[in-house]
């Protein structure tokens, strides 16, 4: 331990090892069933931080991963090096360019405060708290994915330390290759140390929720797949079952029950939002209906995903198109249970190809469903509802994969087109020829 000792003295943040105070805390993700056993982890303040922590490990063979928030941290890291980013936090808007510049462990909820004085917004998600790098890495299926896009088809430039030590600046000019992999290929090609990405000119938003009670009021999901086939591109939705707890902190109205939850994002004026969202609200009597012209600032709201960590496991599917009977059919899978089932409405903005190509699959799919089980133990009807949806699954959306048996090498290589993971394992080969970044969802080197 002593070389490493001499070796990391050059970085300027801490240096953990197990035992250090804050090493535990450190190691964390916000997915508590993922435990990390790292040999060390650098704290890095600074991009060279995070370079000398590369050069390190590369020097010794050892393996590399990267945490900012931990919100996607799901890939357990056995030894190698940790380099945590989340004291890396700056943020900057340009409103003349209308673009955002962010060191690695921004989070989302730091770029929408900074942006909305101006009028813009940037494609986060559902959660404010979430990292911006490691969502945009990921594909980043945004709150206004139908009327915007991808996230990472935003990005214009990506500052980036690869296996061999470089810092490198990323363009779609001066690295195609490099920029094309990193945008859907996450840290497989190396750790982002700042990236510069457009705002979108939306201030204001028509949404909310309707939240239902989805055992009082059957037909739920068909009426809402049905309705999904009607709305234009500016109507960004999706839907939560979710098996609420009978405790004092949820709302009165809502404690104890299972709920169907619709999030409405729509950028167009709230009379339109009004007529449009008409189908929702006759389904049935809600128990909350919260939509509204609200400011995006506020946006956060839409979803309210809960802040804290906890235990889960998890998969998800990219759907294509649903026939009559494939609704119905799926409508009957989705049943309330101790499970929380997410559907998104895809398509819109997020099917069209971008300016400058990357490596985000599968921009046929329609919609993605998720299933999450809390806790640590396993669930083995969540790879039923999985397999039952076999006939319409177009394949996986990186960010919102799995961990443990929910993303083995079959579910990463789903992540892809085969011509897009063809390129990718060339590319891997090339820039990360020993395997360095292999603590992920791994693509790896056709040496390895
Ligand atoms: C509550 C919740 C809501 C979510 N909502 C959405 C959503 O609406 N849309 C969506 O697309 N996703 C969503 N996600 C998934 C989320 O985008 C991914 O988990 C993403 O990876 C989180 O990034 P992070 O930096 O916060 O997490 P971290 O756990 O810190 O990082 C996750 C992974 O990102 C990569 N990464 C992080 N930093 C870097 C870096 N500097 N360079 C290279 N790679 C890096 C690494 O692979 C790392 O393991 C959600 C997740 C949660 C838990």
């Amino acid at each position: 331990m002593n070389d490493m000792d001499n070796e990391l003295k050059a970085v300027a943040g801490p240096v953990l090892r197990p035992g250090d105070e804050g090493f535990d805390e450190e190691r964390a993700g916000f997915n508590l069933a993922v435990r990390h056993r790292p040999d060390v982890i650098v704290c890095a303040v600074a991009a060279e931080d995070v370079r000398v922590a590369v050069e390190f490990a590369g020097a010794r063979g050892l393996p590399v991963a990267v945490k900012s928030t931990g919100h996607g941290f799901s890939v357990p890291a056995e030894g190698g090096v940790l380099v945590s980013t989340r004291r890396m936090t700056g943020v900057r808007v340009d409103p003349d360019a209308g673009t955002a510049w962010v060191a690695a462990g921004a989070r989302w909820q730091d770029v929408v405060a900074a942006a909305a004085p101006y009028g813009l917004a940037p494609l986060n998600g559902s959660a404010p708290h979430v990292g911006v790098v490691g969502y945009t890495l990921g594909g980043g299926l945004p709150l206004l994915g139908r009327s915007h896009g991808y996230a990472a088809d935003r990005v214009r430039a990506m500052e980036v330390v690869t296996a061999d030590g470089r810092l490198r600046h990323v363009t779609p000019d001066s690295e195609p290759d490099l920029y094309w992999a990193l945008l859907g290929g996450r840290d497989n090609f190396g750790i982002v140390t700042g990236l510069e990405f457009g705002l979108v000119p939306v201030a204001r938003l028509y949404g909310g929720g309707l939240y239902f009670d989805a055992v009082r009021t059957p037909g739920l999901l068909e009426s809402y797949l049905r309705w999904t086939a009607t709305v234009p591109e500016p109507m960004n939705s999706s839907v939560a079952l979710i098996p609420m707890p009978d405790v004092p902190d949820v709302p009165e109205a809502l404690r104890g029950r299972h709920l169907f939850h619709v999030r409405i994002a729509f950028t167009g004026s709230p009379e339109e939002g009004e007529r449009l969202v008409a189908p929702l609200r006759a389904i049935g009597p809600a128990l909350i209906d919260s939509l509204r012209d609200l400011p995006y600032a506020e946006s956060a709201s839409i979803h309210d995903d809960p802040p804290t960590p906890m235990p889960w496991s998890s998969d998800s599917v990219l759907l294509g198109e649903l026939d009559d009977a494939a609704i119905t059919t799926l409508a009957g899978l989705v049943t309330p249970g101790p499970a929380i089932v997410e559907l998104r409405h895809l398509g819109g903005a997020l099917s069209r190809p971008p300016v400058h190509p990357n490596a985000v699959g599968h921009r046929d799919a329609r919609y993605l469903i998720g299933v999450l089980n809390p806790g640590a133990g396993d669930a083995p009807e969540r790879a039923g509802l999985v397999r039952a949806l076999a006939p319409w699954t177009v394949g996986r959306f990186v960010n919102l994969m799995g961990h443990g048996a929910d993303a083995g090498p079959e579910q990463v290589r789903s992540a892809y087109e085969p011509a897009t993971l063809k390129r990718l394992t060339t590319l891997k080969t090339a820039y990360d020829p020993e395997d360095t970044f292999r603590i992920t969802y791994h693509l790896p080197p056709v040496s390895a």
